[in-house]
């Protein structure tokens, strides 16, 4: 296992290490990731906050209320527009960060699937993966 993990968005602006082994990722199939991404879902590794650092640029914070009704702050580069992590207001403790920003990562397969109840008909879901219609309990 390769750790720390590098990452960054698509102009170089932002750069982040991620200080934790990541093997499981969780794809969110809400209608605000779906905008979000620009497509069908987004691919997250869900991390402790405190494994993740910003080694350079500052992303921007968009203030978003969830499907779940929850405030969620969505961080994306203000040059190039890539997301980069999510985090709720109430849990600042934990973040969501996109699989598509690392470097490169090592294997890590899709293990969850949330909110599937508003999966894109054209969106693949593994059948063996966990399924819930919306949000973890
Ligand atoms: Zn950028
Ligand atoms: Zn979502």
């Amino acid at each position: 296992m390769t750790t720390p993990l590098t990452g960054g968005c698509l102009c170089a602006a932002i750069r982040y290490t991620v200080s934790t082994p990541v093997t499981e990722l969780r794809a969110c199939h809400c209608t605000h990731c779906q905008k979000g991404s620009g497509t069908g879902s987004s691919v997250n590794a869900v991390i402790q906050s405190e494994h993740f650092s910003l080694t350079q640029g500052t992303p921007k914070r968009y203030t978003d209320k969830a499907d779940s009704g929850r405030t969620l702050f969505r961080f994306f580069c203000g040059d190039c527009g890539s997301p980069i992590y999510s985090q709720r207001q109430a849990t600042p403790e934990r973040m969501v960060v996109r699989a598509g920003t690392f470097d490169n990562p090592p294997p890590m397969k899709i293990t969850a699937n949330i909110w599937t109840k508003s999966a894109r008909p054209w969106s693949w879901i593994d059948p063996a993966s966990e399924q819930l219609p919306g949000n973890p309990a």
